[in-house]
C-alpha cells in the first residue's frame, strides 16, 4: 500500500494537480507558490505549496498535507477513495506522450488534403512550408481521429482521459488548425484554432507548458512575447527569431518564472484590442517583470491589431522592427 502510495505520487506532483484544476498561483519564494485556498472561501492567498515537499499548508483554515489528503478534503473521500481517484485520474504519462504524438502526426498528414485549412492558413498569412513543416501544424477535420487511434490499439478510456474524444465519444478538436505544444522536447498538449465558427481556442485538459519554443530564445538578450500562436507564425515568418508565446495574456506561473530565469529585456506584443484589454495585461505583466529584475517593454501596435493582422494588411519587417525600437517601459 505504502509503495502505491509513492508510486501514485510520483505520478503526478501536487502543483501540476493544482494547475489541471485551474489553481491560480504565484511564486513566494524559493520551491514555493502561493494562491487562494481551494478548501475555503477567502479573498487573499493563504493556501502555500511547496514543491520541494509536495506539501500544502493554508494559514487560513490550518488545512494541510500531500496530494492524497489534498483530494480527500477538496471531494469529501476517505483515504482509500482518494486513492482510487487519483489512479483513475493519473495516466502513465508514457501512454499519454504516446499517443499524442500520434495524433499530431496524425493532424500533420492531414493537412494538405483539405483545402479549407489550406486556405485558413492562408487568409492568416501564413505560407512558408519549412515553417508551417517546422511548427509541426496539422489539421483535425473532425470524425476520423477516434476510429484512426482505436486500430492503433489505444483504449476507449485512454482517449478520453486524455481529451482527445469528448464525453459523448466524438472527436475533441473539429474543423481546427493544429499547434503541438512541447517543453524539453516532449509533447505536452494540443492548441486547435477553430477554422469555422466553433469557439476559437481549445486545448487538451491539462497543463499547457511553459513558453512557446523557449529553448530556441531564452539565451537571447532580447525576447518577443506575443500572446497567439497566428502572431508567433507571422513573427517568425517575417524573419523574427526572438519570439515565444504565452498562449494567452495570462503567464501562468512557469511561463513567469521563465521570463524572469537570467537578464533580458521582454518586448510585450499583446493585441491592441478595442476594449484596451490586452494592453492592460501588459502593463501588469511589465510592472510584476520589472519588480522582479527585468526590463520589460510594451510594444503597441495599431489600434485594432495583433501582430498577425499587422502583417497580413500588409505590414513588414522593418515596420514591425521600428514599433520594437519604440517600445515604451
Ligand atoms: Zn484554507
Amino acid at each position: 500500500m505504502g509503495e502505491d502510495v509513492e508510486t501514485l505520487k510520483r505520478r503526478l506532483s501536487l502543483l501540476d494537480y493544482l494547475r489541471q484544476h485551474n489553481w491560480a498561483s504565484r511564486p513566494a519564494g524559493r520551491s514555493e507558490f502561493v494562491g487562494l485556498c481551494p478548501l475555503h472561501d477567502e479573498t487573499r492567498p493563504s493556501f502555500y505549496v511547496n514543491t520541494r515537499k509536495d506539501v500544502f499548508y493554508c494559514h487560513g483554515c490550518g488545512q494541510g498535507g500531500d496530494l492524497i489528503r489534498f483530494i480527500q478534503l477538496s471531494r469529501h473521500l476517505s483515504f482509500r477513495q482518494s486513492l482510487a481517484c487519483l489512479d483513475s485520474q493519473t495516466i502513465p504519462a508514457v501512454d499519454s506522450a504516446t499517443v499524442l504524438e500520434q495524433t499530431a502526426t496524425f493532424y500533420q498528414q492531414q493537412l494538405d488534403h483539405y483545402p479549407e485549412a489550406l486556405s485558413y492558413l492562408n487568409r492568416r498569412g501564413l505560407h512558408n512550408p519549412a515553417l508551417i513543416k517546422e511548427l509541426d501544424i496539422g489539421y483535425s477535420p473532425g470524425g476520423s481521429l477516434r476510429r484512426y487511434l482505436m486500430a492503433q490499439g489505444y483504449s476507449f478510456d485512454l482517449l478520453r482521459q486524455v481529451g482527445l474524444l469528448n464525453m459523448n465519444g466524438s472527436d475533441a478538436f473539429y474543423q481546427r488548425i493544429i499547434f503541438p505544444l512541447r517543453q524539453r522536447g516532449h509533447l505536452i498538449n494540443l492548441y486547435g484554432r477553430s477554422i469555422g465558427a466553433a469557439f476559437s481556442h481549445r486545448f487538451l485538459p491539462g497543463t499547457k507548458g511553459g513558453l512557446y519554443a523557449w529553448e530556441k530564445v531564452r539565451h537571447r538578450p532580447e525576447v518577443i512575447v506575443v500572446e497567439g500562436l497566428f502572431d508567433y507564425a507571422a513573427l517568425r515568418q517575417a524573419g523574427f527569431d526572438n519570439v515565444t508565446c504565452s498562449l494567452g495574456t495570462h503567464l501562468n506561473a512557469d511561463q513567469f518564472l521563465q521570463l524572469c530565469d537570467g537578464p533580458r529585456t521582454v518586448y510585450l506584443t499583446f493585441d491592441a484590442d478595442a476594449n484596451q484589454s490586452g494592453q492592460q495585461a501588459a502593463e501588469q505583466l511589465a510592472h510584476r517583470l520589472e519588480a522582479h529584475g527585468v526590463a520589460a517593454r510594451r510594444v503597441l501596435l495599431p489600434q485594432g491589431h495583433d501582430p498577425n493582422s499587422f502583417f497580413v494588411q500588409g505590414g513588414d519587417a522593418r515596420q514591425f522592427q521600428s514599433l520594437v525600437e519604440g517600445a515604451q517601459p
